[in-house]
């Protein structure tokens, strides 16, 4: 199976459109969370990867959007935008979010949104926390979304230390022998000072993973914000990558 693997979407259409092209062939799509939150295009998002092969977890946004989070952990902007998206989220739509499973696992593959240990909120950033979440769990690899950063965390036995492995886009890397987490990065605000969207390839026939990155249309999601009415902060961002 060749699955493309995708997170932090955040309502941002263009991004997904492009993403799923780029991203092509592809079998199945595993999306590690926040689909929807600060972007302006929720009920897009959600309706397109229903079209897809989908295994789907759920994330902190997409639990503010539907009220299962308290919006008041969210800052500012991203509170606003959440307000904007309970709003604007269909019913139908609202139903599938409130369906996600926190945690899923897929053959060898661990799926969640922050961290095996706190599948919704934690941020695996460093390689300490990385640390807790190997010696605690038994899982080979673990893909996680959350930070919007395209990373992986190498478990080192011998050193009994989590290393930071930094992509190198378009170029598969082999799985087989490390423990790993790894993070495709963010389709729909990428934090890392680019740009363009975020993604990973994972063939698990192969046991690879490429980190892939792909330019679409900033200014058009741009464009939908500001007619919505999304904070100018969550906006400008887009185009900073950060
Ligand atoms: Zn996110």
């Amino acid at each position: 199976m060749r699955y493309l693997v995708i997170s932090d979407i955040h309502s941002n259409f263009s991004a997904l459109q492009m993403v799923l092209i780029d991203g092509r062939p592809f079998d199945a799509v595993l999306c590690l969370g926040d689909i929807i939150g600060y972007g302006p295009n929720p009920n897009e998002c959600v309706e397109l990867l229903q079209e897809q092969s989908l295994t789907c977890i759920a994330g902190n946004h997409d639990w503010g959007a539907i009220g299962r989070a308290d919006l008041f952990v969210f800052n500012n902007d991203a509170r606003q935008a959440l307000y904007w998206t309970q709003h604007e989220l269909s019913s139908e739509n609202r139903a599938f979010i409130a369906d996600l499973p926190t945690t899923m696992q897929i053959g060898d593959f661990l799926l969640v949104h922050g961290s095996p240990r706190e599948p919704i909120w934690e941020y695996l950033v460093d390689v300490r926390s990385a640390k807790e979440n190997f010696l605690a769990y038994t899982f080979n690899f673990a893909l996680v979304g959350h930070t919007h950063l395209p990373l992986a965390i190498e478990w080192c036995a011998d050193l009994n230390q989590a290393k930071v492995i930094l992509p190198i886009f378009g170029a598969p890397m082999p799985l087989t022998g490390h423990r790993l987490i790894l993070n495709p990065g963010s389709v729909g605000q990428p934090r890392d000072g680019e740009p363009s969207a975020c993604y990973a390839i994972l063939d698990a026939d192969q046991m690879t993973w490429e980190f892939r990155r792909v330019p679409y249309a900033v200014e058009i999601t741009q464009e939908r914000m500001r007619a919505r009415g999304l904070p100018q902060r969550l906006i400008d961002r887009l185009q900073m990558g950060r």
